[in-house]
């Protein structure tokens, strides 16, 4: 049997963190680096497979993540770094929101915790402490703490500080949604629902909130709340009702639960 394929070589700049993987949603050690993509005979690498790239949030169950051309990643590191600017601004005026240099509105505490896994997977995650330390007591500090803990795999120490920005702020419906969806990672769906049902009544129009108690539901196998979650999110978003997907998830709720599917056709 010959052996053949392509794989990722001299591998260095290893980061690895700890998030959701966007291709298949496990909560789980993602690992950055700098390397070359190679075909390989019997795992001797023979011929180079494009350029040296860096390999960003690459699942350990999937073993699925993204790149970029090496070349662009100080471009990428700088872009980051100076968009945490005007959110750090923002912060030091207590400002729950700022608006950007292109016009959009933006949450600050999201802006900034959003940024800490990226500056980790680009290999400059020992920026971050500099950035605590410009922030004054806050939510937002709390979130960039609670992101930086949850990266580095600490998530209940995480968990603790999202409590703790939720509280300081409790008429912001963000915090509420970084600890639901860390609770549901961890598998804390009773506590992550109660957290989410919260965000909702704040937010009733948010089609993601009542998306992810759909989700929450079923993995806690409550037909009714999948049912009762599913009509509020067709009613709220028409255009959902044609996704056959959804709409099949929908229709073995209501079967699972004896009841009519009478959002959809
Ligand atoms: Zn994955």
């Amino acid at each position: 049997m010959i052996i053949y394929g392509s794989q990722m070589y001299g591998k260095k700049e290893r980061v690895t963190t700890w998030g959701s993987c966007e291709h298949c949603g496990a909560y789980a050690k993602q690992h950055s680096y700098s390397a070359r993509k190679w075909g390989h005979l019997y795992f001797i690498p023979l011929i180079p497979m494009g350029g040296h790239v860096r390999v960003l949030f690459e699942c350990s169950q999937c073993s699925m993540g993204s790149h970029i051309p090496i070349e662009q990643l100080p471009a990428v590191t700088d872009s980051v770094r100076e968009g945490l600017k005007p959110a750090v601004a923002a912060s030091m005026a207590g400002e729950q929101t700022f608006v950007d240099p292109e016009g959009d509105e933006l949450h600050t505490g999201a802006q900034l915790a959003g940024a800490v896994s990226m500056l980790y997977a680009c290999n400059v995650g020992d920026v971050v402490p500099s950035l605590l330390e410009k922030l004054p007591d806050g939510p937002a500090r709390s979130l960039v703490e609670g992101s930086e803990y949850q990266v580095t795999g600490n998530p209940d120490a995480a968990i603790d500080c999202y409590k703790r920005a939720a509280k300081a702020s409790p008429e912001d419906v963000v915090p509420l949604l970084w600890l639901a969806e860390l609770l549901a990672n961890r598998g804390r769906r009773e506590e992550a629902r109660a957290v989410y049902e919260k965000a909702a009544e704040m937010q009733p129009d948010n089609v993601g909130i009542v998306a992810n108690l759909a989700d929450l539901c079923e993995a806690m196998k409550d037909w009714d709340g999948v049912c009762d979650h599913y009509e509020t999110l067709f009613a709220a978003a028409p255009s959902l009702g044609e996704d056959k997907k959804l709409v099949k998830t929908y229709k073995k709720a209501c079967k699972k639960s004896r009841r009519d599917p009478v959002a959809v056709q």
